[in-house]
């Protein structure tokens, strides 16, 4: 019919729109590394932060004692305990509690609140600690403090922060040093505890990868929203007038979700997306690429078939005009469905939606949407892996050389969305090469940027 035909058309003008050849995704890792540069020159000098994280050293593995993490940064946040055994014993033990954030906290007037809300679950975990965790006597108890949205830091414990992304709009809280804003909040609630260091989670995960495993180098999270972290070289720093660290090296943060580039394929759904979001015009690539945004986008071409093509019949349901009913998972799950006639796309389209007369072939057109955004996500994240590796130099395989690069990953959306992490490896073997791809590894670190912190917190301790 008319009306499918009309359908059809839709689907394929999103599908060009998001299209990443490769010769597309080298225009985008060109442009990433040219503005890597740019933001290691001067303090602003790019859309891309490429903040100094004041962590010059990544931890041995002889890190030892009880020490303690807050990880916030999406929609939940975990508070942890980990007791580490000192060379060669690695972790011990370890403990979590992981509590939602209501969303009132999240785009509040008051960052006290939100302060106190964490800090009172921090001191409920802390109350409630048993005798398989030995604290050191007459020790104050220390704390890795994992803030994942933009700070410039100013020591390895204290930094101010930037801006809100991922849904989070506290006004007053930014310029302010969220440590400060912690340790306030942890002195009304009587908790006596001090924050030894302040890390980004990607700087979290890198540090946890490094723990584990002495090949880790970068880290990269796509989660709710997507960051990267590697190791450059002190000297190649300009914006940095500091001492130069004995490693000669600093972790750095890059913020690349705030990327945005002429060559990245946006599609109106996506410029809509934006405009109607808490912070347009800001963090793009993150808004193409992470959990956060790529349900938002399937459910904006849903719709707009509904309306201009009556997909879904003569009436637009009513759900699918609802901001981010549908979430990642779901496209996910429907994606990957692999069923005959699609039972999992039919169900969600009906449970989320309340749309139940979908037929064999429009499920198959769902499922087709989901996987161009997934794709266009998975492939732009490749671009990002290969300008880091392109930055460090690991981007060929000299005659007699041999190493190993080790990316640590975490976050929800790479842990659980099997066809976007394949997605993402068969890119970065396309855009490598069999020959440099073998020397890269893409290590799943499971809430590793909690982890990190600790033990950051531990070689930061100040009883050392
Ligand atoms: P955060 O980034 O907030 O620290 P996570 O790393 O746990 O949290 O990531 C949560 C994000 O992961 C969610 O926003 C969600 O979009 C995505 N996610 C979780 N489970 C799945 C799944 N099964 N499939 C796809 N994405 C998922
Ligand atoms: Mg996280």
């Amino acid at each position: 019919s008319a009306k499918w035909v009309k359908a059809m058309e839709i689907v394929k003008d999103f599908e060009i729109k998001c299209s990443t050849p490769i010769s597309r995704l080298r225009q985008v890792a060109d442009g990433m590394i040219v503005e890597m540069h740019a933001g290691l020159a001067s303090e602003g000098g790019s859309k891309l932060k490429m903040l100094v994280t004041y962590v010059d050293s990544l931890p041995t593995g002889k890190e030892k004692g009880l020490f303690y993490a807050l990880d916030l940064g999406g929609t939940n946040f975990r508070v942890l305990r980990l007791q580490l055994g000192g060379k060669g014993h690695g972790i011990i033990n370890q403990q979590f509690v992981e509590v939602s954030i209501p969303p009132s906290l999240m785009t509040g007037d008051s960052s006290d609140a939100l302060f106190d809300f964490i800090v009172a679950k921090l001191a409920k975990f802390i109350a409630q600690e048993g005798s398989d965790f030995k604290p050191t006597p007459d020790r104050q108890r220390e704390l890795g403090f994992t803030f994942s949205f933009p700070v410039v830091q100013t020591s390895i414990a204290s930094g101010t922060l930037l801006k809100w992304t991922k849904g989070f709009s506290i006004n007053e809280a930014v310029g302010r040093d969220v440590v400060a804003e912690l340790t306030k909040a942890m002195e009304r609630h009587g908790l006596d505890m001090r924050v030894s260091a302040l890390v980004n989670d990607t700087v979290g995960t890198l540090a946890g990868g490094r723990f584990a495993n002495n090949d880790v180098v970068a880290a990269v999270i796509l989660g709710t929203g997507s960051n990267a972290a590697y190791v450059e070289r002190a000297s190649a720093i300009p914006k940095w007038h500091g001492p130069l660290p004995k490693s000669g090296e600093m972790v750095i943060n890059m913020e690349w979700g705030n990327f945005k580039s002429a060559h990245l394929p946006l599609s109106e759904y996506d410029l809509e997306l934006d405009a109607e979001s808490l912070n347009p015009g800001d963090q793009i690539y993150e808004k193409v690429m992470s959990g956060m945004y790529l349900g938002e986008i399937v459910r904006r071409v849903l719709s707009w078939l509904a309306q201009e093509a009556a997909f879904f019949g003569d009436t637009v349901p009513p759900k699918l005009k609802v901001p981010f009913i549908l979430g990642t998972p779901a496209v996910s799950a429907m994606h990957q469905d692999t069923s005959p006639d699609l039972k999992m796309v039919a169900n969600h389209m009906k449970d989320i939606f309340e749309i139940s007369n979908t037929s064999l072939k429009m499920r198959k057109v769902i499922v087709h949407i989901c996987s161009i955004v997934a794709a266009r996500g998975a492939r732009l994240s490749a671009a990002g892996v290969l300008s880091i590796m392109r930055k460090m130099g690991r981007d060929t395989v000299k005659e007699g050389e041999k190493h190993r690069t080790v990316i640590a990953m975490d976050g929800g959306l790479y842990e659980h969305y099997t066809e976007y992490r394949k997605c993402l490896e068969n890119c970065l073997h396309e855009l490598l090469g069999t020959e440099v791809f073998k020397t890269i590894v893409l290590e799943l670190s499971r809430d590793g940027s909690g982890i990190g912190a600790a033990i950051l917190a531990a070689s930061h301790s100040k009883y050392l």
